[in-house]
Order: structure tokens, then sequence, then C-alpha cells
């Protein structure tokens, strides 16, 4: 009889692919259940007319640590964004961004409308200093205009809520891999990474998952039985499918428009304003394979607010060009993009074993690619250390 252990992973998302890989490169015998008929979860790519339409505006970052372990991105061409935003304030733009990529940024972090010099100081003894778990409103609240006119805009558009509602652990966290990295898009679309990650594994598509206990799982296929399982669904299904409790979601919109091909020549990321629209790029000006010769793919994000004519008209406001006009090729409607990740909880959930089964997903690490990954790997370790 073999002694190779089995393993039943439910959900093709990073944490459940990344889990799959791990333990399959430990010997066991991995078999991964998906409902849709291709991987990635939240990272996928739709080819809309030659536009690359990512489920959602996402970025990538190859700094992530559980993204390099993976190797996902070898051999992917990948674009990376500058390490800045051009801010709207009345009717200035500012660009502020790391000035270890540009010297040219100092100026924006001198101006006087991006917060005082010793408002920018206090940031920077933030990012030296642990302290207790507020939100990161809160933490920040001494830092003043910086906080409201700079960090506050993009970072609203990084956690897809509002700051007084996340925790100021996890936002430490993920500014800091900002710093430490360089994020971008692959020139397929961000879903390239998801099959990437997908190689060699057995995943069986259009299967959907009922129940889930310790050696068995309930499907639309039939059960299928071994002796470990991975719950590593969306954080909404695993929850109902386990009975625990549901976690609080966080919504986002993504508006994909078609553009002229010179009409916007920034490649910079564009926030502020008052509106619906927390963030905006012409993504194809990172990655021309974003968009048919000829045109330009820009897209923006609100949290699901605003109708389509607010939407345009603070557009019009950002980039300074009459958006009235602009064809409208997807609006990308997304109830539960991200867990919240409230004060108070940890950077990692400690237990990742319920009832006997083993659970992975961002709702139990940080809401991020990275979070997802990390998920994945510890759910894995606790299966490999119970040999
Ligand atoms: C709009 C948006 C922007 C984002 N931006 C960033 C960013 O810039 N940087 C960053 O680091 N992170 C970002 N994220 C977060 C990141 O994409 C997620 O944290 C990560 O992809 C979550 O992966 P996961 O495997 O935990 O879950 P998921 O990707 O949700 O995977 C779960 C899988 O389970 C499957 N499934 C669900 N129910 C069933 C069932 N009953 N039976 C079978 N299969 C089922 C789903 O189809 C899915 O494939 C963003 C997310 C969104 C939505």
């Amino acid at each position: 009889m073999s002694d190779t252990k089995t393993v039943i992973i439910c959900g093709a998302g990073w944490a459940g692919m990344h889990a799959a890989q791990i333990l399959q490169r430990e010997g066991y015998k991995v078999k991964v259940l998906e409902r849709e008929n291709h991987p990635g979860g939240r990272v996928v790519t739709e080819n809309l007319d030659g536009f690359l339409i990512d489920y959602g505006f996402q970025v990538i970052n190859p700094s992530y640590a559980e993204l390099k372990e993976s190797r996902a991105l070898a051999g992917i061409d990948f674009y990376k964004l500058p390490k800045a935003i051009d801010l709207r304030i009345g009717m200035e733009t500012i660009r502020i961004g790391d000035p270890r990529q540009s010297l040219s940024y100092l100026k924006g972090a001198l101006n006087r409308a991006t917060g005082t010099i010793g408002e920018k100081l206090k940031f920077l003894r933030y990012l030296r200093r642990e302290t207790e778990d507020v939100s990161f409103g809160q933490a920040l609240y001494e830092t003043g205009d910086f906080f409201e006119n700079v960090l506050s805009p993009f970072l609203t558009g990084v956690f897809l809520s509002g700051p007084e509602e996340v925790s100021n652990r996890m936002a430490r966290e993920l500014i800091h891999w900002f710093i430490k990295g360089n994020p971008g898009v692959p020139a397929g679309g961000v879903g390239s990474v998801s099959q990437a990650l997908s190689r060699n594994l057995d995943i069986e598509y259009g299967v959907e998952v009922t129940r889930i206990d310790s050696k068995s799982v309930e499907t639309s296929n039939g059960n299928f039985e071994a002796d470990y399982v991975i719950a590593a669904l969306d954080p909404l299904s695993s929850a109902q499918i386990l009975k625990l409790p549901l976690p609080k979601m966080n919504r986002s919109k993504s508006w994909y428009f078609k553009i002229a091909e010179d009409e916007i020549d920034s490649n910079v990321l564009k926030v502020g304003g008052i509106g619906p629209v927390i963030n905006s790029l012409v993504i194809s000006n990172i990655a021309p394979s974003y968009a048919p010769a000829g045109s330009a793919l820009l897209v923006a994000t609100t949290l699901g607010d605003g109708t389509e004519a607010e939407v345009r008209s603070h557009l019009s406001y950002l980039w300074e060009v009459a958006a009235e006009n602009w064809t409208l090729l997807k609006c990308i409607d997304i109830p539960n993009s991200l867990p919240n990740h409230a004060p108070g909880k940890d950077l990692v959930v400690e237990d990742v074993l319920f009832n006997g089964v083993y659970v992975a997903g961002d709702w139990m690490a940080t809401p991020s690619q990275q979070g997802a990954l990390l998920s994945g790997r510890r759910a894995a370790n606790a299966i490999i250390a119970d040999q």
C-alpha cells in the first residue's frame, strides 16, 4: 500500500494554489477543486477585444516574500509603476513619490499642500516605532494634512475602505511592502501570474464545494476523500461552509474606459479631489499590451458609490480632459473585494485548524496577495508538521 499522503484543497485562488505547490513539492498527492473554469480567484484577467481587463484594478508587488518564494513571476514580462502618485488638490497637480527613485519627487514632498515638514517627519517617526493597534486613521492623526491629502487618498485605494476602519498594524505591514518593492503589472495581465501559480497542479474546474470535513469534501461532482483537507475558498464561502463568523468584506468597483492612444501621456496613479473615484491610471501607459494599437485603457476605482456621470465628472477633474465621451468598456462591481482587517486583528490568525479542517485565504492573514500566499504556506506547513 502506498504511504503517500493525500490532500484536497478547496479553491484555486493564490492561497490554495500556493499551499498545493508547497505540499506537492513535499511529496503529497494534491487535488485542487475549483468552482470556476480558471485558476486565480480574485486575480484574473479577461481579454475584451484586445483590452486586458483585470478583475478589479490591482498591482503586483514582486518584493512580496511569498511571491518571490513561489517563483511565479519567472519568465513573465513585468512593467513597474513609477513609485509616485499625482495628487490633485484644487487646480494643482502635485507629484509626490519615493525620492530614492527620483530626486524630482522631492519637489512635491516640499510642497506645503502635501503637509508641513513637521507632519512628514512625524510620518517617518511613525514608520520607525511600533504602537498599539488602533485604527490607521487614529495612529496617523498627528500627521495632519500629510495624512488627509496624501496618505488617506492613496491608501484608501489599497485597503478599499476608509483609514478609520482598518488596523494600523496591518497598514504598517502593507506600507512596509510598498516601500520595499516596486509594484507593477505583467504584460499578460495579473491573471498570467495565476496561470503560473497553477502550473503542474491537478485542478478540477467547475466543481462547487458544498460541505467540508476533516477528511472528505462534498461537491457538485460527488464526494472526495483525502488524509487532509484545506479550505481555501474566498472568505465568505469558507466561513459559511465551516460555520465560522462571517468576516466583514469591503466593496469596490473598477471602471474601464477606452481612450485615445495619445489623449493622456501620464503613467502615474492619480488620486484626490472630491467625488467617488479613489484612484485612476492609464494602465496601458504602464504595460502597452493592455490596449490594442491606437487605443489606451484607463481604469478608475470607486468604493461602489457614484453614478457613471459622477465618475466621469470626477475623472474629467482628475485628468483635466473631457471624459464624457470615453467608451466605458466594462464596470466590475466586486461586493467582496477584500476582508476588512479591523484594529486588534493579528497579522496572521494563529490557529489554522478549525474542526479538523485547515483554513487558508487572505482573511487568515493580511488582505493582500502576500497575505493569501502566506496563509497558504501556513496551512501547508501545519499539515507537514502533523506527520
Ligand atoms: C479589486 C481588488 C484589488 C486588489 N488589489 C490588490 C493589490 O493591489 N495588491 C495586493 O496585494 N492584493 C490586492 N488584492 C487582494 C488579493 O487579490 C487577494 O487578497 C487574494 O487574491 C486572495 O486570494 P485567496 O486565495 O485568499 O482568495 P480568492 O482569490 O477569493 O480564491 C478563492 C477561490 O475559491 C473558489 N471558490 C469559492 N467558493 C467555492 C466553492 N464553493 N467551491 C469551489 N471553489 C470555490 C473561488 O472561485 C476562488 O478561485 C485586490 C483584490 C481585489 C478584489
